[in-house]
């Protein structure tokens, strides 16, 4: 029996599919795919991406995120030029590979990494694109991230991510999974030096993205709105044969339920995590009592 026999006959379970993949279509204006209000592209983007409407956030790609977020937009990368390879010899993994950096120009993997400041505070900073692959976490996006944990905690610097992701990336099968370990030893080791992670869940994150390393924040923010689970609802559906309420799965039934600590508006984003900084940053001269 062949790889590609053993993944012909079933269809799997993935976002569902009345939640838009690309929200935000070139052009001078924008429908919003939640209250339908068109807008202008220039407002939109003055408002950082939200629906001035009805408070929607647009997907946005890790750049925009990075532009938004970093001091003036600035990130020293690493591992820029870092891309998947084809382990498994999965049918079609290449081409597919090929395409999504064709369709996403600026982007080698689903994540960007480096280093930057926010308010002044240097931090080290991953950020996913759901843009690229459905944010899924092959080996070189668990590699990428796990290298941001170790240059975070070699320079004693504080971690921060913005995950968007479908899940495990299949084409890797078993080498994607084990990156949820690897990043989560890392983190692990991280944490227990001292080191501070403050995670950001954004729509959507989804499966073994949200499994690791992404809900082991020392914080644990999100976006409103953003879908954060593991396991769709309609797979959770089928098996427990029970309907699901309506706001399943939302970042606000998250915080509900005590798995996360904060739902932040994007023009707050900047400003909370700055203040969390500040919090946690040990000034000289406190502590020899002046
Ligand atoms: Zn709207």
């Amino acid at each position: 029996m062949q790889i590609k026999d053993l993944f012909s006959k079933k269809k799997y379970a993935t976002i569902p599919s009345e939640r838009p993949k690309r929200d935000i279509p070139e052009g001078l204006m924008n429908k919003c795919s939640k209250c339908g209000t068109i807008q202008y592209s220039k407002e939109l983007d003055k408002n950082l991406k939200v629906c001035s409407s009805c408070g929607h956030h647009y997907r946005l790609s890790a750049w925009e995120r990075i532009g938004m977020t970093l001091d003036d937009g600035r990130l020293f990368e690493y591992d820029a030029e870092m891309e998947s390879v084809d382990p498994m010899e999965f049918p079609g993994y290449k081409g597919k590979l090929e395409q999504q950096r064709q369709k996403n120009p600026s982007l080698r993997e689903a994540v960007v990494t480096g280093e930057g400041t926010i308010n002044g505070h240097p931090v080290v900073v991953a950020v996913m694109s759901f843009d690229f692959f459905s944010g899924s976490m092959g080996s070189v996006v668990g590699e990428k991230i796990t290298r941001a944990i170790e240059a975070a905690h070699e320079k004693k610097l504080p971690l921060l991510i913005f995950s968007t992701s479908g899940g495990a990336r299949m084409q890797e099968s078993i080498l994607s999974l084990m990156q949820m370990a690897k990043t989560s030893a890392a983190l692990s080791m991280f944490q227990g030096a001292g080191g501070l992670f403050i995670s950001v869940f954004t729509d959507p994150t989804m499966g073994g993205v949200s499994a690791s390393f992404a809900s082991l924040g020392d914080y644990n923010l999100a976006e409103p709105g953003a879908l954060v689970g593991f396991a769709g609802r309609i797979v959770i559906e089928q098996t427990i044969r029970q309907k699901l309420p309506d706001n399943f799965q939302t970042a606000e039934f998250n915080m509900q339920h005590g798995q996360l600590d904060l739902v932040v508006h994007r023009k707050d984003m900047k400003v909370t995590i700055g203040k969390l900084l500040d919090m946690h940053t040990v000034r000289e001269g406190l502590s020899h009592g002046g």
